[in-house]
């Protein structure tokens, strides 16, 4: 055991088996670039961007200066009834990236707390409208959506739920898009299974249009395995939406700021939300922040009112928060600088075919690919303790590249800067590890 390792009782980890990670920790103690650093000194490979966020890579001058010297000049700033200048500036800059339309912003800490935000908003929306019977909110299975209540609650994923008892009533699931019968092995998004986004009128037609506030999905879905929309899913959900007057919220906490070819998920598959989440890429993880793209008409329809009343009862003590607009502000700027954000469409085709060359690997039931962002499924081992995928992270550890795992899904999101050899070095240790494991 290394000599400065601090005691590691006290701090409860989160989404982690506290018990086995203390017996053989994991501790990273720099970054830079595409690299970690672990305490033992080694160097890994980030092959997840941190956890989908680090799109720029680690340790960038610009995002680092602009948070050194923004925690010097104004290191906090009331949110309530005061603004500071970086917020506006943010917000207007953000706004020019945007899906169109999509152009106020409410700023929150995190994706979990944007979904909470959007949710509330759709909710107080179709209230302000005097259509206040809308108050169903539909996710999709598999869908994640942080760990709030009513992210937790549109969520679908099994065990972020069933600890936690009957969650927000009125919430209900479509089902979620992966079909490996059909697609296994598909190249960019499935062929089969627009017609799944009709499970949206099985549950028009059960609850009435009438009662559905709003329906949220991730364009692709990130934690549940890389699940992606098969062909013109996205545009079948729109249309069903807009027909039933239903607000369409997309999650872009995963997918926002490049890791799909455009800025958003929403351009790159052409199909626009009336609300959108995103937080991560935001700032390039270094600072948490999360927000939410409002459409403009969704946004003045609370401004209403008389001017001098608070038109949202909602918002958080950091909302907005100086060290985050700041970093907000130098990340754009380092996207702009790398054009990093349709970096990912063209390193797509290199990542593709080195993803797709696991296909005949040990254990590989599916390949899934988008941009930057892939997923490797394997075939589920019933009743053992530790997954498959789970024993390939661990062994890609031991060589120094950095995947993450969920249920039997190896994922890959390299920070955007991912050279082709970078690419290629990650594939090569999910291959080896797969070798090894059979
Ligand atoms: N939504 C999506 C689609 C996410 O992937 C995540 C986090 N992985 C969240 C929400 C929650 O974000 P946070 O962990 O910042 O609360």
């Amino acid at each position: 055991m290394n000599a400065k390792q601090p005691d590691l009782n006290a701090y409860w980890m989160p989404f982690t088996a506290n018990r086995q990670f203390k017996e053989s920790p994991r501790l990273l103690t720099k970054a830079d670039g595409m690299y970690f650093t672990d305490d033992q000194g080694r160097q890994v490979l980030d092959g997840i961007a941190g956890l989908w966020c680090v799109n720029a890579g680690h340790n960038r001058p610009r995002i680092v200066r602009a948070i050194q010297e923004q925690a010097a000049e104004l290191d906090f700033a009331p949110p309530f009834q005061m603004g500071h200048p970086k917020a506006f500036e943010l917000a207007s800059r953000l706004a020019e990236i945007t899906p169109e339309g999509l152009n106020r912003v409410f700023f929150t800490n995190s994706g979990s707390e944007a979904v909470e935000t959007a949710l509330k908003i759709a909710l107080a929306y179709h209230r302000a409208r005097g259509e206040g019977h809308r108050t169903r909110l539909i996710g999709r299975e598999r869908g994640y959506h942080g760990v709030n209540f009513g992210g937790m609650s549109v969520g679908g994923m099994v065990a972020n739920r069933k600890m936690f008892g009957t969650l927000l009533s009125g919430v209900d699931h479509i089902r979620h898009t992966l079909d490996i019968q059909r697609n296994a092995f598909s190249v960019g998004l499935p062929a089969h299974g627009a017609e799944l986004a009709d499970d949206l009128e099985r549950l028009v037609a059960l609850h009435d249009a009438s009662t559905i506030a709003a329906v949220i999905v991730e364009p692709i879905a990130g934690s549940a395995g890389v699940l992606l929309p098969p062909q013109g899913y996205l545009k079948r959900l729109r249309e069903i939406c807009d027909k039933h007057g239903i607000l369409l919220i997309f999650d872009e906490v995963i997918t926002g700021f490049g890791r799909t070819g455009q800025p958003f998920a929403a351009q790159t598959f052409g199909v626009t939300p009336d609300l959108m989440t995103v937080a991560k890429g935001l700032t390039n993880g270094c600072v948490p922040m999360g927000a939410v793209f409002a459409r403009q008409s969704i946004h003045d329809t609370f401004m209403q009112g008389p001017a001098h009343l608070i038109e949202l009862f909602h918002g958080y003590t950091y909302s907005a928060h100086p060290l985050a607009c700041a970093a907000g502000l130098a990340t754009l700027d380092t996207y702009a600088d790398d054009q990093l954000l349709t970096r990912a469409g063209e390193m797509a085709g290199h990542f593709a075919e080195e993803l797709h060359s696991l296909r005949n690997e040990p254990h590989v039931i599916d390949v899934r690919n988008f941009g930057l962002v892939g997923g490797v499924e394997l075939t589920p081992r019933p009743g053992e303790p530790t997954k498959r995928a789970f024993s390939v992270f661990l062994d890609c550890w031991e060589q120094g590249v950095l995947v993450r795992t969920t249920g039997d899904i190896i994922a890959l999101s390299p920070p955007l800067i991912a050279s082709r050899d970078d690419l290629s070095r990650m594939v090569a240790a999910i291959r080896t590890a797969l070798r090894r494991l059979a």
